[in-house]
């Protein structure tokens, strides 16, 4: 099938937009240059090199990186991205915002992001396998469950972790499934993970409704990216019975203005791969998806997908981002001038870390909670990080939006944990 292919444009660097996003936050709260000066680049980058005999007998070299970022309160956490459309900018952007992301939602872990550079649908799955174990045979020891825990992202899933633990497993010479979250249950996993980071898009969905006297049930839903974060969201959307009008992935997208059957949209992509074909629907672009008559928008699948060229055709009252990075910094502005609440990144898609986060610590304990404790967790965690960041972007955050209000919370809490480590001279704030 032939897909489309986006790439990053150069304005839309999410490095550099990322750095103005945190020096304008430092200042609004009035917080010491210094505490810039530590966030505004990876404690470590690493990059490697990847040999694997692919299927045809050849040998092919793949890049792979790791970026780690901060680790002021425990280990670099965060996900693996397998795309072809990975640059180091981008890694290091998406360490970022693991490393505010767990700030926020206060789970004891830094920020990290590794990538290889790949076409990861066109892999076999031994090719797949081969990839991920030299992968991380080339960290080596640069990752572990007290150094840095990788997680899934965009391309890879819970077998993926499971090589992972398997062959870090190996070089330590012992079971180490710590060393990585999202694994299969069979191997330390959680219950509740996989679903967990779509999970918290919809609680979080459910708190921005009240907050903008949407009644919920009946809010339309666009979502784009059908993967792990839009699939599993949008599964939960369908139960509550709010109407999903269209959805999108890298095929395309589909729409239906009387809601889109969810449960044989993801038969069809089970047996498809794609959501293009899906009978009953009018076949849509990705950006005719992003411009849909809907209350909510969800980006569920890159970043640089909501720009200063399309923002304005949004209409959904609320944009709740999936994925990391899909809206601009232009694109922001617009979106507040036209009163649409974006809940950011780094707090609606923190479900997945926040259930890594239980993952890891029942790895450390060995023992295993249910799914109803997971998910009530996660559902008290969610709640209570929207109100918080929410009610400090009405009170604080006059004339900015509520990422920059979520920023700036998370900054001043970087900052007292680095004030407290010794790694400012002078205290939190400016003098
Ligand atoms: P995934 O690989 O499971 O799904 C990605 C989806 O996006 C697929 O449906 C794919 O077809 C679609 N897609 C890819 N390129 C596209 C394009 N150019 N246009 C439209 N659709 C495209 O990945 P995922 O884990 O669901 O991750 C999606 C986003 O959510 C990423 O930004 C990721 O960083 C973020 N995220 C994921 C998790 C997690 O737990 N998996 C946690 C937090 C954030």
């Amino acid at each position: 099938m032939e897909v489309e292919i986006k790439s990053v444009k150069k304005e839309d660097n999410v490095l550099t937009a990322t750095l103005g996003l945190i020096r304008q936050s430092v200042e609004l709260a009035e917080l010491s240059a210094d505490v810039y000066e530590h966030l505004q680049t990876p404690m470590r980058f690493i990059e490697v090199a990847v040999p694997v005999e692919m299927d045809d007998g050849k040998i092919k070299v793949f890049t792979g990186y790791r970026s780690q970022h901060n680790n002021v309160f425990g280990p670099y956490k965060g996900g693996i991205r397998y795309h072809h459309n990975v640059t180091t900018d981008s890694i290091k952007a998406l360490s970022m915002w693991m490393t505010l992301k767990c700030s926020l939602v206060d789970v004891p872990f830094g920020g990290g992001k590794g990538a290889v550079v790949c076409d990861p649908y066109s892999l076999s799955q031994k090719e797949k396998e081969k990839l991920t174990r030299g992968y991380v045979r080339a960290l080596g020891s640069f990752i572990g469950p007290e150094t840095d825990i990788p997680a899934p992202d965009v391309a890879t899933d819970a077998q993926v972790m499971a090589w992972i633990a398997d062959e870090y497993s190996t070089i330590m010479r012992e079971p180490s499934f710590g060393v990585v979250t999202g694994k299969p249950l069979a191997v330390g996993g959680c219950v509740g993970r996989k679903e967990a980071t779509g999970r918290g898009c919809f609680f979080v969905t459910r708190e921005a409704a009240k907050a903008f006297n949407i009644p919920f049930e009946h809010a339309r839903i666009a979502i784009q990216g059908f993967g792990n974060v839009g699939s599993n969201a949008a599964i939960l959307f369908a139960e509550a019975g709010s109407p999903i009008v269209a959805v999108s992935d890298i095929s395309g997208g589909i729409y239906n203005s009387e809601g889109v059957d969810i449960y044989s949209l993801l038969q069809h992509v089970e047996e498809t791969g794609f959501v293009k074909g899906f009978p009953g629907c009018e076949e849509i672009t990705n950006d005719e998806l992003l411009a849909i008559d809907c209350d909510v928008l969800i980006p569920a699948a890159l970043e640089n997908q909501i720009t200063g060229t399309n923002a304005d055709q949004v209409k959904a009252k609320i944009v709740i981002e999936g994925a990391n990075g899909p809206t601009t910094p232009e694109a922001d502005q617009i979106l507040k001038s036209k009163n649409v609440l974006v809940v950011p990144d780094i707090l609606a898609n923190s479900g997945g870390v926040t259930v890594s986060y239980f993952e890891w610590v029942q790895n450390n304990y060995g023992f295993r909670w249910d799914l109803e404790t997971v998910n009530r967790r996660l559902e008290e965690k969610m709640i209570d990080a929207f109100k918080m960041v929410y009610g400090f972007y009405c009170e604080r955050c006059n004339g900015f939006d509520m990422r920059t209000g979520a920023y700036m919370y998370s900054i001043q809490r970087l900052a007292e944990a680095m004030h407290y480590r010794g790694w400012l001279r002078n205290g939190t704030h400016k003098n």
